[in-house]
């Protein structure tokens, strides 16, 4: 009886993955014929500094409008197709396509906002990714500093002498390094200590139980005054709570972003309304339609 249930677990088991490994496949063909359809697009997601309420830029996050399934999140898409190499495709159509608002932004007059940009840890470590960077730059003429590129932990500590030279150089180019997520992931204070990055972002799960924990909360706050002891800017994200914004402003935490500040926006919704939600350096209007 055992062995039956056995065997039949294994068939079961055994068909369960090569639907999953299928479903990868299909998924990859899938998400390529859709970035040359173009069903990606970007939400934005404003940050703010908290100290001055003015906005500095938006964190872009991807989207797939699937003609089927709707609005499909990262999180449905990314892990399934890690490590494809559409990811890479992916990766370098978010990099241009950051770029692009970047030149509408400045053709709009609004030249001084940047973009966060998301990087996978396959693309992070792909050697056309700084030739890549470095030529973008030459053909926009959009200046560096207005891109910032958000690394995991996980990206980071795999290798970290090689992570610590492809930041450097991309450093050298003027671009803006963030270690996003901060917290969650394997890194020491050591690894800190030598990452050249500018910005740390505390990951939302600590900004979250800031307010019911007071071992969350200690732990945001020495984190920010470690971060800006050590001469980087911090980040908090996920702030949901006028009650969050206020703690971290008196901890004086440099910039942030959450739905209570303001969720993601669609790209086309912001620039059909930009001059209504940025007015005098400040975002002003809660957008009706967020994409999530
Ligand atoms: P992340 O980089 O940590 O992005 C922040 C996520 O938190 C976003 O989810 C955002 O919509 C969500 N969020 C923002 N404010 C709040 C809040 O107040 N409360 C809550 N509960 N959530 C909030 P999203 O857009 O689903 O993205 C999930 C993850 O997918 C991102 O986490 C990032 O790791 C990845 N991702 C997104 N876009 C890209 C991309 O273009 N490339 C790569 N490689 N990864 C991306
Ligand atoms: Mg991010
Ligand atoms: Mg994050
Ligand atoms: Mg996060």
């Amino acid at each position: 009886q055992a062995k039956t249930a056995g065997g039949n677990c294994f068939r079961l088991y055994d068909s369960e993955m090569s639907q999953r490994a299928l479903d990868k496949v299909e998924l990859e063909s899938e998400a390529r014929d859709a970035l040359l359809d173009n069903q990606f697009f970007y939400a934005l997601q404003p940050q703010i500094d908290i100290q001055t309420n003015k906005l500095i830029g938006f964190e872009a996050l991807i989207r797939w409008n699937h003609p089927e399934r709707g609005f499909v999140s990262p999180g449905q898409f990314i892990p399934v197709l890690e490590n494809t190499a559409f990811m890479l495709s992916l990766g370098y159509w978010c990099i241009d396509h950051a770029f692009e608002l970047l030149q509408e932004f400045h053709r709009r007059g609004y030249k001084d906002l940047k973009i966060a940009v998301n990087l996978s840890g396959a693309q992070f470590l792909d050697p056309e990714l700084v030739p890549l960077l470095e030529s973008r730059l030459k053909t926009t003429g959009i200046p560096a500093h207005l891109i910032e590129l958000e690394l995991t932990e996980r990206t980071l500590v795999s290798d970290i002498e090689n992570a610590t030279l492809i930041m450097q150089r991309l450093i050298d180019l003027g671009y803006i390094i963030s270690i996003d997520d901060f917290g969650t992931g394997y890194s020491s204070l050591s690894y800190l200590k030598r990452m050249p990055a500018h910005i740390i972002k505390i990951d939302r799960v600590f900004i979250d139980g800031m307010m019911k924990s007071n071992a969350d909360k200690q732990i945001v706050a020495s984190t920010i005054s470690m971060v800006r002891n050590l001469g980087m800017k911090v980040v908090a994200e996920g702030i949901e709570e006028p009650e969050q914004l206020d703690v971290l402003h008196s901890l004086q935490c440099d910039w942030g972003q959450g739905y209570y500040i303001a969720r993601p926006i669609s790209e086309y919704q912001l620039f059909a309304a930009m001059s209504e939600h940025y007015k005098d350096g400040k975002w002003h209007i809660e957008p009706l339609n967020s994409i999530n």
